[in-house]
């Protein structure tokens, strides 16, 4: 899955959590002819991923560089702040997602169903907290 967290930057590559740098200008050209401008730069060993948007269509689309070429260019699946719940939802089970969702509504929550909802996130390079933080249910 290649995923872009929107309201986080975070590009998720190789399930995992990579930050980026904003930037701005010309990023290329979009399939459908319209020209695109870049969001984010990111950094994953030896790779630099460009996350651009095109600017006709809104396809979000990542450019895998190594070194100064181009290895492979990808649609991105992006999340905005109302579809981050959507993201946890293909990643966590419905169990964890609803102790997730309780805990964060301060209800009784499921505290084992949470605390694995907590680690496969962590592993993912994912803070739960900073995620939900950022979610409009
Ligand atoms: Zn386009």
């Amino acid at each position: 899955m290649i995923a872009y967290l929107e309201p986080l930057k975070l590009l998720i590559y190789d399930e995992r959590a990579i930050s980026g740098t904003a930037s701005s200008g010309f990023g290329g050209f979009c399939d459908c002819g319209g020209m695109m401008s870049q969001k984010t730069w990111h950094q994953n060993d030896d790779l630099k991923i460009l996350i651009s948007e095109c600017e006709n269509c809104w396809k979000i689309e990542a450019t895998v560089f190594k070194g100064s070429d181009v290895i492979r260019r990808d649609e991105v699946r992006s999340y905005k702040r109302n579809e981050i719940r959507d993201f946890l939802s293909a990643i966590l089970s419905q169990t964890e997602l609803e102790a997730v969702i309780d805990k964060w509504s301060q209800k009784d929550y499921n505290y084992a169903a949470y605390s694995r909802a907590k680690k496969k996130l962590e592993e993912m390079g994912l803070d739960i907290e900073r995620i939900v933080s950022e979610i409009i249910f």
